[in-house]
């Protein structure tokens, strides 16, 4: 059974390892009584209101107030989907290998969601910001989009490779990178609350059949099908007899033989053996 997949691997995360939501400290005096107030009053539209800008703000300025405010706008939506904590550690199922990774950073990407929105021009500029720049974005900070779950984002960076066949742990700090919350809604990444051991995970992993892999009957892990031993396990068993003499069916201990399949011939044997106990 496949859990899910991607045109070219398979690709399952679990999420693992909650903790209190850490943020950057908010650079705006004016929005630091807004972030320490209750959970109940951080509303996704508590920041709606237009920012005042300083007299004579360059538009420049007014950008860098504007965009601070939409970043605490994702900030207080990323506190809403996760009131308490947030994930820790993710692990990835690429082929036969597990990757852990450590969760960085949680953020949204409001750039994104302003192209998304339609206001596509009113963040293309380079150094210059226009009129015309800071009215759109005001438009867009004023219509409140829906903060959607693909502006959310984790980025994570690789602590250390399990390898399934070798049962081998290799550290593997070299690659860092994000996902998107979408991903964990859709159900390609797995989301806990619980904390998850890597043990876990593990198990979690070893428990999906991968493509081109069979279960060995008597080891209960999975190996290539090229692998596979076929052999006849003869057993003890009870069947129905018709009894001539009493005229009725009877129970009666018979030999049983079933094909099943293993991953060496010690398996087999082993099963066998306890077949005849
Ligand atoms: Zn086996």
């Amino acid at each position: 059974m496949r859990r899910s997949s991607t045109a070219n691997h398979d690709t399952h995360l679990l999420i693992t390892g909650y903790s209190r939501l850490q943020f950057a400290r908010p650079k705006l005096q004016r929005d630091t009584h807004f972030l320490s107030n209750s959970m109940a009053q951080l509303s996704l539209l508590g920041d709606t209101q237009r920012p005042d800008f300083p007299k004579m703000a360059s538009n420049k300025v007014k950008y860098e107030i504007l965009s601070e405010r939409l970043r605490l706008r994702g900030e207080n939506h990323i506190r809403w989907e996760f009131p308490d904590k947030f994930p820790e550690k993710a692990f990835e199922f690429c082929g036969n290998t597990i990757e852990e990774r450590q969760i960085t950073k949680v953020g949204w990407y409001w750039i994104g969601a302003a192209q998304d929105s339609g206001f596509r021009d009113a963040i293309n500029f380079s150094g210059k910001v226009t009129n015309e720049c800071i009215a759109r974005l005001i438009e867009f900070f004023d219509s409140t989009p829906e903060i959607k779950d693909e502006h959310i984002y984790f980025n994570w960076k690789s602590v250390c490779r399990w390898h399934s066949a070798t049962k081998s742990e290799t550290p593997s700090f070299s690659s860092s990178s994000s996902f998107r919350y979408s991903d964990l809604k859709s159900g390609k990444i797995n989301l806990s609350m619980e904390p998850m051991l890597p043990e876990l995970a593990r198990r979690q992993y070893e428990s999906i059949l991968r493509d081109g892999n069979f279960w060995c009957s008597y080891c209960r892990k999975q190996f290539p099908i090229a692998q596979k031993v076929t052999d006849n396990i003869i057993g003890r068993g009870r069947k129905q007899v018709w009894n001539s003499w009493k005229g009725r069916m009877e129970d009666k201990a018979c030999v049983t033989t079933t094909m099943m399949d293993f991953c060496s011939g010690t398996c087999a044997s082993h099963e066998q053996m306890s077949m005849e106990g």
